[in-house]
C-alpha cells in the first residue's frame, strides 16, 4: 500500500506549494478518506493572500492542507468508529466541534466555543486524502456526485439553511447581490423554491451562469442604475427579498435600499466594515436583516431531499476543473474572478 500523498500548502503571498506527505492515520474515532472532488472557496483566497478569514492559531501558518468543501470514498476506519464503513460515499461537513455543547446539540457546530474549521486548522480536502471525525461523514446517495458533495457541504448547505430562514418562496421576488460560487448556489436555490429571481454581479460570466441556473432576470450593476432596474422589473416596489453574497460594502447597501417594505434581507457575503443608514434603510422600511453563516449539520439530510426533488444538481456552477498538480492556476483562477466553481479532481 502506498504511504505518501500529494497536499497542497499555502503558505501567503499567493504561493501554491503541491507537497508529499504520509496518508494519515484515523484515530479511534476517525475515518480515512479518498478525496473524489474538493472545491475551492473564496474564503481559501485569505489562505493564498496569508490571512486567515476564520481559524485559530494554526489557521494561516501555511502548516495546513486548505479545502472545507470536499467529498469522496471512506477506505479505512477508526477502533471506535460504529456507523460509517469502508466504502460508503461522504461529504465532509467543515465543522468540528465537542459535540457535547448546547450549539453542537442543536447542529450548529460552527457557534462551538472549540470549533475548528476543516482546511483552516486541521486539515482539509487539498489532498489525495483526509482523515475527519466520523460524525463529519455526510452520507452522498448514488444520485448526487461527488463534486455536487463538495459544493454542497458550503455553497448550497448555506443558500439552502438561509432561504429557509428567509421563507423564500413563490410568492416572492428575490435578489441575489453577487453571483460568485455562493451565489450561484443561491440562484439555484431560490429558483427550485419557487421564486422569481433578478440576479446583479458586474461579471458577464457570472451573470450567464445566473441565466443558464433559471434567473428570471440579470442585471450588471457596472450600468450603473441597478436599484432603478430592479425597480422597474418589481413595479416601482422592490424584491421581497433580498440576499447580498457579495460581501461588498455597496452591495450591501443596494440589499437595504432595493427590498420592499416589510421585507427581509440576508448578508452571507463575508466584508469589512460598511456604513449604512439605519432610519432610512431598516427602521422605517421594517426590513428583517439576518446574518446568515454555513448551516446545521442537522438541516443536511432535507436539504439532501429537497436537491434530489427538484432536480438541483450542484456541480452545475463547477466551471473549471483541475488536477492538484495544477493547484497554483486554480487558485489563480480564483483569485482574479476568472472561474466560476473550480475544483480539484481526482483520478
Ligand atoms: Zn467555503
Ligand atoms: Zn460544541
Amino acid at each position: 500500500m502506498e504511504t505518501q500523498m500529494k497536499a497542497v500548502r499555502l503558505p501567503g503571498g499567493q504561493q501554491v506549494e503541491v507537497i508529499d506527505r504520509p496518508i494519515p492515520r484515523p484515530k479511534p474515532n476517525e475515518v480515512l478518506i479518498k478525496v473524489r472532488a474538493s472545491a475551492i472557496c473564496a474564503s481559501d483566497l485569505s489562505l493564498y493572500a496569508g490571512n486567515a478569514l476564520v481559524g485559530g492559531a494554526n489557521a494561516g501558518t501555511g502548516t495546513i492542507t486548505p479545502g472545507h468543501e470536499a467529498a469522496g470514498d471512506v477506505v479505512d476506519i477508526g477502533s471506535a468508529v460504529t456507523y460509517v464503513k469502508p466504502g460508503d460515499r461522504v461529504a465532509v461537513h467543515l465543522s468540528v466541534g465537542c459535540m457535547h455543547c448546547e450549539y453542537c446539540r442543536a447542529g450548529y457546530i460552527q457557534q462551538c466555543p472549540a470549533w475548528q474549521c476543516v482546511g483552516f486548522d486541521v486539515d482539509g480536502g487539498d489532498a489525495e486524502y483526509i482523515v475527519v471525525p466520523e460524525a463529519n461523514c455526510l452520507p452522498l446517495p448514488d444520485a448526487l456526485s461527488y463534486e455536487s458533495g463538495a459544493v454542497l457541504v458550503d455553497n448550497f448547505g448555506t443558500q439552502y439553511h438561509t432561504q429557509k430562514r428567509l421563507g423564500v418562496s413563490g410568492a416572492d421576488v428575490t435578489a441575489i447581490i453577487g453571483i460568485g460560487p455562493m451565489g450561484s448556489a443561491a440562484v439555484a436555490t431560490a429558483k427550485a423554491r419557487g421564486a422569481q429571481v433578478i440576479a446583479l454581479d458586474v461579471v458577464e460570466h457570472r451573470l450567464a451562469l445566473a441565466g443558464r441556473l433559471g434567473a428570471d432576470h440579470v442585471i450588471n450593476v457596472a450600468d450603473g442604475n441597478a436599484l432603478e432596474q430592479i425597480m422597474d422589473l418589481t413595479g416601482g416596489r422592490g424584491p421581497e427579498i433580498s440576499i447580498d453574497c457579495s460581501g461588498r460594502p455597496d452591495g450591501e447597501n443596494l440589499a437595504l435600499d432595493a427590498t420592499a417594505k416589510l421585507g427581509k434581507v440576508a448578508f452571507v457575503g463575508e466584508c469589512g466594515s460598511v456604513t449604512i443608514n439605519p432610519s432610512e434603510q431598516m427602521i422605517r422600511k421594517e426590513l428583517d436583516v439576518i446574518g446568515a453563516w454555513v448551516f446545521p449539520i442537522s438541516d443536511y439530510y432535507e436539504m439532501v431531499r429537497f436537491l434530489l426533488r427538484h432536480n438541483v444538481t450542484p456541480e452545475q456552477t463547477v466551471s473549471h476543473r483541475y488536477s492538484l498538480d495544477n493547484a497554483p492556476e486554480a487558485f489563480d483562477q480564483v483569485s482574479r474572478r476568472l472561474a466560476d466553481k473550480v475544483m480539484f479532481t481526482f483520478n
